[in-house]
């Protein structure tokens, strides 16, 4: 597996690792954000929402809605799963349709862990200093440059 690091100082590098993220992306993947409240999962999403065309001032934290659905370069379906607690719940968000139909981008991908395709790409986002770590692992065959 495919693995890579980034270290962002503060958030306007979350946003613009964002950015640069999405420009590597074909517009079909699943990305499972890990990381605590307060991480920058969030902000990470807005740049790579920039990076695909979408206005960032549109992106805010799904945590009522579980879905916000942009239209950009690629449809992206944004998920916060911190409120989802049974395989039913995840049923009734679309999220399984959604899939594979453009960029999915997950938070609280810890909450459903056992639903996510095999073939992600995993960002674990912890604070470190007064930063954030990006951990990234990209599937095999899969990812960027
Ligand atoms: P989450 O969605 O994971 O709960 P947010 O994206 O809402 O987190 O970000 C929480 C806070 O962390 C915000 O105030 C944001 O500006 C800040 N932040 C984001 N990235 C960084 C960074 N690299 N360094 C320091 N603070 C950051
Ligand atoms: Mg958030």
């Amino acid at each position: 597996m495919k693995t890579q690091q980034y270290f962002a100082k503060d958030a306007n590098e979350t946003e613009s690792f964002g950015e640069s993220f999405a420009k590597g992306l074909k517009g079909n993947e699943t990305i499972a954000l890990f990381g605590d409240l307060g991480a920058g999962k969030t902000t990470f999403v807005r740049g790579l929402a920039r990076g695909i065309g979408i206005d960032s001032a549109e992106i805010s934290s799904p945590t009522f809605a579980i879905v916000h659905e942009h239209e950009g370069k690629y449809t992206l379906y944004h998920y916060d799963m911190y409120r989802i607690e049974s395989w039913e719940d995840l049923d009734t968000t679309g999220f399984f349709e959604s899939v594979g139909r453009g960029i999915v981008v997950v938070e609280w991908s810890e909450n459903i862990k056992n639903a996510l395709p095999d073939d992600r790409i995993e960002i674990n986002i912890s604070a470190k200093d007064d930063g954030r770590l990006f951990d990234i692992s990209y599937p095999e065959g899969g990812g960027t440059e």
